[in-house]
């Protein structure tokens, strides 16, 4: 069994639960370690039997509740050695025997879980993206990234389950409020993926193991649920793979538990 849970999705906080019968890892953890508490009671998940929480990069809506998490739960903290570096300052100090380092390009196993991680583009200190894998199960999970490289490309083939960003609309991102160089930022090959270009990637990737679709950290103001829905629903109608019959595509929920997949 390899299980799955968006906890809490965009650029106002991130956390992804992942477990098999034998391991329990948060994802992230951008959100007060109050609400990350609440959010996993709320999936019976009692924060003291995880083991070990992983980061993908240093951003806030990534990080800002993972030092509390580690002092309070003892859990040991994975991050890649530049992650570390630009993360240090703002999670407080975290007991030297918790620090984990996590590679930018490997594998690591914790009980009868795999996780294998590998660089992203995104405008942070050494983010990654990662894939999960238990038995012959295997879910991928890659956000903030401004394009897809062929190592991504070649890491996500025959997943079963895809997490992937789908941040923004386009339109809505070009013609919304945001300042032109945080547009620019956004919209640049280091920011985010939209929409047309998780639809894109989509519809190249999809082989026939794959289940379940799940878009995720949306952007608050230049995206809506319904849109990134439709968009790369739309796409995968177009090019065979209609969700809903073989495939199964959700959108992850800004805050609380969504997307809770358990693949037996
Ligand atoms: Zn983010
Ligand atoms: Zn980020």
């Amino acid at each position: 069994m390899l299980e799955i849970c968006m906890l809490a999705s965009g650029s106002s906080g991130n956390a992804i639960y992942v477990a098999t019968e034998q391991t329990k890892l948060l994802i992230d953890a951008g959100l007060s370690g109050k609400k990350l508490a609440a959010a996993l009671t709320e999936i019976d998940v009692d924060p003291f039997s995880l083991d070990a929480l992983l980061l993908s990069h240093d951003h806030n809506d990534h990080t800002c509740g993972a030092g509390i998490m580690a002092r309070r739960y003892r859990m040991p903290l994975y991050a890649t050695g530049p992650t570390w570096q630009a993360a240090a300052c703002k999670m407080g100090p975290v007991p030297e025997e918790m620090c984990r380092t996590l590679p930018s390009f490997g594998e690591m196993q914790f009980a009868d879980l795999t996780v294998e991680s590998f660089p992203i583009p995104h405008d942070a200190a050494g983010p990654v993206g990662f894939v999960f894998r238990q038995a012959e199960k295997s879910i991928a999970l890659v956000t903030d990234l401004g394009m897809i490289t062929p190592d991504i490309f070649q890491m996500l083939q025959n997943v079963n389950c895809l997490v992937l960003e789908a941040n923004h609309d386009e339109e809505m991102l070009k013609n919304g409020t945001y300042p032109w160089p945080l547009k620019k930022r956004i919209l640049s090959s280091r920011g985010h993926l939209s929409n047309h270009h998780a639809a894109d990637f989509l519809t190249d990737i999809i082989s026939p193991v794959t289940t379940h679709v799940v878009l995720a950290h949306l952007s608050e103001h230049n995206n809506l649920p319904q849109l990134a829905f439709n968009t790369v629903g739309e796409k995968l109608t177009t090019a065979g793979c209609e969700p809903g019959r073989a495939i199964s595509l959700e959108v992850a929920r800004r805050f609380g538990p969504s997307c809770h997949i358990c693949l037996t």
